[in-house]
């Protein structure tokens, strides 16, 4: 029984990670690793405090908040899925935190990049970062990282600058340069590991 039970909690500390390094995008996380029916992450949050599962609490919490205050309040879920106030309050409490650093550090990211002159790549449109080529880019850009359904937050996931346009790569913001993209993702993973560390201070997990 100890052996099952060791091996379980094996499986939850990799799916439901303690540290930043094991966050691993490409890795499968999150209720995803369970076999068969994939349980709403509301049922694996409830499960976790009952469980006092404290090393797994951030990243579910997480996972449960990412999906918007429709899917944290959801009145059609069964009980088991269905979060008491105090978890609901906890969780609502830490989204908006979360979602509030989203937008202002994204924001400051595209519109006010600090320190950094003008991009000098031939034609993007960064070399005038106040003409209405650059904002109109900026801002589909930025759409791309915070725009999310039911305002969930994707705080934690690595940003698509890219899409497929007729087979070939091309970033969001129409004529945005590979360096800006570039600078743009470095500047990303540092707001990643920022927002992961502020985890278990957001959802009220540290006392
Ligand atoms: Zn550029």
């Amino acid at each position: 029984m100890t052996a099952v039970r060791s091996q379980m909690l094996e499986v939850v500390r990799d799916a439901y990670p303690e540290t930043f390094e094991g966050f691993g995008p490409s890795k499968p996380l999150g209720e995803s690793i369970f076999s068969g029916r994939t349980p709403h992450p509301n049922e694996v949050l409830n499960l976790f405090v009952q469980q006092k599962l404290a090393s797994a609490l951030p990243m579910a919490y997480y996972m449960a908040t990412r999906r918007g205050p429709s899917s944290l309040m959801d009145r059609n879920l069964p009980r088991n899925a269905t979060l008491s106030p105090e978890v609901l309050q906890s969780a609502i409490t830490g989204l908006m935190t979360l979602r509030e650093l989203e937008l202002n550090e994204t924001h400051r990211m595209i519109f006010e990049p600090s320190g950094s002159r003008p991009c000098s790549a031939p034609n993007c449109p960064s070399r005038a970062p106040t003409g209405p080529a650059a904002l109109e880019a900026y801002r589909k850009v930025f759409d791309r990282i915070v725009g999310s359904s039911q305002l969930g937050t994707k705080v934690l996931q690595v940003p698509e600058f890219y899409e497929n346009c007729g087979g070939e790569l091309q970033c969001v913001g129409p004529g945005i340069c590979s360096g800006c993209v570039e600078r743009w993702g470095s500047w990303h993973a540092e707001l990643r590991k920022k927002a992961w560390a502020a985890l278990p201070g957001v959802f009220g997990l540290r006392d």
